[in-house]
């Protein structure tokens, strides 16, 4: 009784304290002095600066550091600022008209620069030839000569050599429009500080949002002084501090809103209970199954096991490279809604691989009496009938198709669990979705993807799905080697070829195909058949059968093509990236990339996936030009380095930052403002660890000692509409 009264008026104390700072910190900020509407509607409309607390989490991007000196020996870098103390020698006029300038010699006891103006050159004649001054700013460096243009200059006086100078100033970025209106670095530096000053009597009641735990465990500046000090520290400490907590908050309450929505969806979705592990499971494992499965594959099963005993819906995510073994984890999981007497589904991307996992699904099944329809776009009339009552009346226990499943037509008796195979697209959460309006329990989701996403990315853009990872290899794999050549080895690249064919192997050639457009599409087909001559030359027939596709051809054309070749009545497909997520052919061993460089990490390492599939020995060529970039030299650097996805796909991240990684954007996740998703991942581990830790303990964030958690989750939602992700 007497604790609950305790905590009541905790409640209520902290209620009526968030209410006054709330009611400060929300004050629109025309009405700071220095702004007025004019101004207001700038920083509205350019930064997106509403109220006193939105300008206080405008943070500078860097600071002019005048807390150091340096000597002009020093000076030796382009990129930096210096701040250089010491006696103009010379004041010179130099040129005519408007190449007029002011040219100073500035020298200390180290060495002399050049100081140049272009404007103001009447105040410049007012400095004073053998007085001491303080220089600021970016040096120009040509032939060992340094000037400056236009730097900042002062007197040395007893003030600012101690007091004033000692200081870091913010940096915040402005544009032209802002400018115009005052609004320049400096004028947005003199709101902050002016807001600063008006708080600064009241700073007790700028909300706090973190829990003192999380504060006295980390030494976190209180949330007032991390915002005073990232915009004015006083050294590199302060500042270093500031951030670290202002980004560790950033993280936690990411991670914290999304293991709350994970937990709030699984809560509301009931689900499907398959709690028999029944016959069929049994049988396959005991005999349908050629292999031992892997730790890896054992581990998702048991995962996915979990999920589907447990009343809620499962939606998982799997990761696995390209031949980890994911298609019989998939089938493996549709034995156990079958065992329950419920149907599965499984849906492909495209019409070829969808035919491709009805048979590889049709041949475990089979054997167990198992019944295996397809569905896909181009099943129709009378068949696509008979089909769709078998699913209604559960003549069919597995469907496979492609996104004509999601059809409204399409019935199903029981699904309980559908399987979407995503190849290496994202939109996990739209698909789930498609379920709700059909059916009174919505079937399991598992989704498959072969594009690894790295660890720290996917626990932010999936925080809120469970993810599985299949990170292991079934044994005896020979790790596909790689090599890169360039134009004057073509002969060796030839040779391999003719090695491999002559062993009754199979190679893909593959050219980039950049841009969607007419005229690009058309080039690339030119210079995809400039390319085929010289292949027909060394390869003539009747000895060596060439397929050809291409984004021009039309769909049967290009199936009968890839047909052909996966019969092996043709040794050598030449294709732009169509076969991306093309057909399986486990007798080719030799992947060819021509300008590969035009590649992005995880195109390459999804088309190297493409070979040695049938376990043998298998080759992949990346062909550049000689001249490569940094970065695409880093690139090919990479694939020959590793055939591990994961570790391509956190070069891949470090390589073009989270923003630019397939699928983040729409995500929305990655508008950081100061975390950084690659820099900082510990702390992201961190936070996210944390953050279940908390959520473990006080899953409603009830106790006094989170309310200040609490009321930030409430003010984003109802600032952003946050709290639902999926
Ligand atoms: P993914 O879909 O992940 O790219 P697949 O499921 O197509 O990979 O598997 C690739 C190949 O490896 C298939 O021929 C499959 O039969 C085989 N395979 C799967 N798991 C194992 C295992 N544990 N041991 C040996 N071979 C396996
Ligand atoms: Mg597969």
């Amino acid at each position: 009784m007497k604790v609950e009264k305790i905590t009541y008026f905790c409640v209520l104390f902290y209620l009526f304290t968030s209410i006054k700072s709330i009611d400060m910190l929300d004050t629109s900020i025309e009405y700071l002095k220095g702004v007025g509407a004019y101004r207001a509607e700038a920083l509205n409309s350019k930064l997106g600066i509403f109220t006193f607390e939105h300008l206080l989490e405008y943070f500078p991007f860097r600071y002019v550091d005048k807390t150091k000196f340096h000597t002009i020996s020093q000076v030796n870098s382009e990129d930096e600022a210096y701040q250089i103390r010491g006696v103009i020698r010379r004041i010179d006029e130099q040129g005519e008209g408007h190449k007029k300038r002011a040219v100073l010699t500035f020298r200390d006891e180290t060495g002399v620069v050049e100081l140049v103006w272009f404007k103001g050159l009447n105040w410049v004649k007012t400095l004073k030839v053998g007085q001491e001054y303080i220089i600021y700013g970016r040096p120009e460096i040509f032939n060992h000569n340094v000037s400056f243009v236009h730097p900042e200059i002062e007197l040395v006086t007893p003030n600012n050599t101690d007091k004033k100078v000692s200081a870091m100033s913010p940096v915040y970025s402005s544009s032209k429009e802002l400018e115009n209106r005052g609004l320049d670095s400096k004028g947005i530096a003199a709101l902050v500080r002016t807001l600063f000053e008006k708080i600064h009597p009241q700073r007790h009641l700028v909300m706090e949002t973190l829990p003192e735990s999380i504060l006295k465990k980390f030494n976190f500046p209180s949330r007032y002084e991390a915002l005073l000090h990232i915009h004015f520290p006083k050294n590199d400490a302060q500042l270093a501090m500031a951030r670290k907590r202002l980004k560790f908050e950033e993280l936690f309450f990411l991670q914290l809103r999304m293991i709350q929505s994970k937990v709030m969806r699984k809560r509301g979705d009931r689900g499907f209970i398959f709690n028999i592990i029944g016959d069929y499971f049994n049988k396959f494992y005991k005999t349908g199954l050629k292999f031992d499965l892997t730790g890896a594959q054992k581990r998702v099963l048991k995962e996915i096991r979990r999920d589907v005993g447990s009343g809620y819906q499962m939606n998982r995510l799997v990761q696995g490279d390209v031949g980890s073994g994911k298609t019989v984890v998939a089938f493996m999981a549709m034995l156990m809604a079958l065992d329950n007497g419920h149907q599965a589904a499984m849906i492909a991307p495209t019409e070829i691989l969808a035919q491709q996992h009805f048979q590889s699904i049709a041949e475990m099944a089979h054997p167990m009496g198992i019944k295996v329809g397809i569905l896909t776009g181009s099943v129709k009339g009378k068949a696509r009938k008979s089909l769709l009552a078998a699913l209604e009346n559960q003549e069919l226990d597995i469907v496979i198709g492609t996104h004509a499943i999601f059809e409204d037509t399409v019935v199903f008796k029981s699904l309980g669990l559908a399987i979407i195979d995503e190849q290496h697209r994202f939109g996990v959460t739209q698909r789930a979705k498609m379920w709700d309006k059909k059916d009174k329990i919505a079937p399991h989701i598992l989704v498959m993807t072969a594009t690894p996403i790295p660890r720290t990315l996917a626990m932010t853009l999936y925080g809120d799905l469970d993810v599985s990872v299949i990170d292991e290899m079934p044994p005896g794999r020979i790790p596909i080697k790689t090599f890169h050549k360039y134009e004057s080895q073509r002969l060796w690249v030839f040779g391999l070829m003719k090695k491999e064919i002559e062993k009754g192997r199979q190679v893909y050639i593959v050219y980039p195909l950049i841009d969607e457009s007419e005229a690009e599409a058309l080039a690339e087909v030119k210079n995809l058949y400039q390319g085929i001559e010289a292949i027909e030359r060394e390869f003539p027939k009747p000895q060596y059968q060439i397929s050809i596709v291409h984004g021009q051809q039309k769909p049967d054309e290009k199936d009968y093509e890839m047909q052909r070749f996966a019969k092996g009545e043709t040794q050598i497909m030449v294709a732009t990236t169509v076969i991306e997520v093309g057909v399986n052919v486990p007798n080719a061993t030799v992947m060819i990339i021509e300008n590969a460089e035009r590649f992005g990490l995880a195109q390459l390492h999804q088309l190297r996936g493409r070979v040695g599939r049938g376990g043998g020995e298998a080759f992949c060529v990346l062909m550049t030009a000689f001249k490569l970039s940094e970065e695409g030299r880093f690139r090919m650097q990479t694939m020959c380095d590793s055939t591990d996805g994961f570790v391509i796909s956190e070069a891949d991240l470090k390589l073009r930052g989270p923003g630019n990684i397939e699928g983040t954007q729409q995500s929305g996740m990655v508008n950081l403002r100061l975390a950084d998703l690659v820099k900082d991942s510990d702390m992201l581990h961190t936070a996210r660890y944390i953050a279940e830790e908390v959520l473990e303990k006080d899953e409603f964030l009830q106790l006094p000692e989170n309310l200040p958690l609490l009321r930030t989750l409430n003010k984003a939602q109802k600032t952003y509409g946050f709290g639902r992700i999926s």
